[in-house]
């Protein structure tokens, strides 16, 4: 019976998600990869609970997390009734509807039909009444915007979550978005866009998406803050049986090319200066702005995880760090979701 850490609050940073009542770990776990049934439930149930103890009070999934999709909602249901039981109302737990889900002409993209049925279907995978927040997970340009913010709208009025929010629209976008919201009354809490420091699309552009962010109130969580692994160590000396690289999945092998690897390793340098990780390093720099909430990072280890959590350690930076930094914070082409969402 897992007993939660008395101490689990005394050490994590909490940040105010936009201009909401609501408060954010600034780091959270996301379950997308290493949470399906390729990996063992004990790793997981290990790395979920530890998240706990260290004070992570949100846990981010989608319907098509696992693989194969929905086992992550799945793996993490049974953590809720077996595990969490008594902790529901301490948790912020996400889920989103966007990517492929199920065959047929509803079962992707942004339609009424598509969204609010497959939000029933993650809340019979979690066991839960509902989830906290609900997330368009991409832009659809084949779908009125007005019917994908509607249905964010009816998820929040029926119960089934307690707040909207979306992931990897445009700055554009998200003012589209916005306007939409304001005039059928809904609060869009929070974007959920890639960041990282060889993925910069977020700051780029007038306005930048950033900007219009702050400019709102919405809050940010940033995922792949370690660019899929690539901002840590794990890539240093080539490529690890049974890292994510390795399994030729979404970090692709072609993104560790000598460009990448010889910005990593400046970065590295730059890291261990610090007294810290790059993995650490990484996730302190996406905070370093104030218009970002949390930064979502996964895990296929508590050790990983922990190692992670403690960049709070040491979040500031000098303006000569990040001068140098700024020298290898360079786009490396690796936003594999612009395509289908934010160039849009
Ligand atoms: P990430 O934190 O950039 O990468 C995580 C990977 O980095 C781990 O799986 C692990 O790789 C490695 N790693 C993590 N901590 C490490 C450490 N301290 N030292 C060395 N290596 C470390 O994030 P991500 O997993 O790509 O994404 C995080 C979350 O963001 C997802 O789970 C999901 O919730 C969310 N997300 C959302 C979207 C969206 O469209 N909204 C898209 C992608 C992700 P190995 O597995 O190789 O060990």
């Amino acid at each position: 019976m897992y007993v939660p850490a008395p101490e689990r609050y005394d050490s994590m940073t909490y940040r105010r998600c936009g201009r909401s009542g609501l408060d954010l770990p600034a780091i959270a776990l996301g379950l997308w990869q290493n949470f399906g049934e390729a990996n063992p439930y004990e790793t997981q149930r290990d790395i979920v609970l530890r998240a706990i103890d260290l004070g992570i009070t949100h846990i981010d999934l989608a319907n098509n997390y696992g693989p194969p999709p929905g086992s992550a909602e799945r793996s993490f249901g049974r953590m809720l009734a077996e595990d969490l039981r008594g902790l529901r109302d301490e948790l912020v737990i996400s889920t989103k509807a966007g990517y492929d889900m199920w065959p047929g002409p509803y079962g992707n993209g942004g339609s009424r039909k598509y969204l609010l049925a497959s939000l029933d279907q993650s809340l019979e995978r979690l066991g839960l009444g509902y989830v906290d927040i609900f997330y368009s997970h991409r832009f659809d340009d084949t779908t009125p915007l007005r019917e994908t913010i509607g249905a964010l709208k009816t998820a929040v009025d029926s119960g089934r979550a307690l707040y909207a929010g979306i992931s990897s629209y445009s700055a554009q976008r998200t003012l589209e978005a916005f306007a939409i919201a304001d005039e059928i009354g809904l609060d869009l809490l929070v974007h959920q866009p890639s960041y990282s420091m060889l993925n910069r699309w977020i700051e780029q552009g007038e306005p930048s998406l950033l900007d219009v962010l702050g400019e709102r109130g919405m809050g940010a969580v940033v995922f792949s803050p370690l660019a899929q692994g690539m901002l840590t160590d794990r890539y240093l000396d080539g490529i690890p049986e049974g890292s994510r690289a390795a399994r030729q999945g979404p970090l692709r092998e072609e993104f560790l090319n000598d460009e990448s690897l010889s910005h990593v390793r400046a970065l590295n340098d730059i890291a261990e200066g610090r007294g810290q990780t790059l993995a650490q390093m990484a996730i302190a720099w996406v905070l370093r702005d104030p218009r970002v909430t949390t930064a979502l990072v996964g895990a296929s280890s508590v050790t990983q995880l922990e190692n992670s959590v403690a960049a709070l350690d040491h979040l500031e930076f000098t303006e000569e760090e990040l001068a140098r930094i700024d020298e290898h914070a360079v786009d490396q082409d690796i936003n594999i979701w612009a395509a289908r969402s934010s160039d849009l």
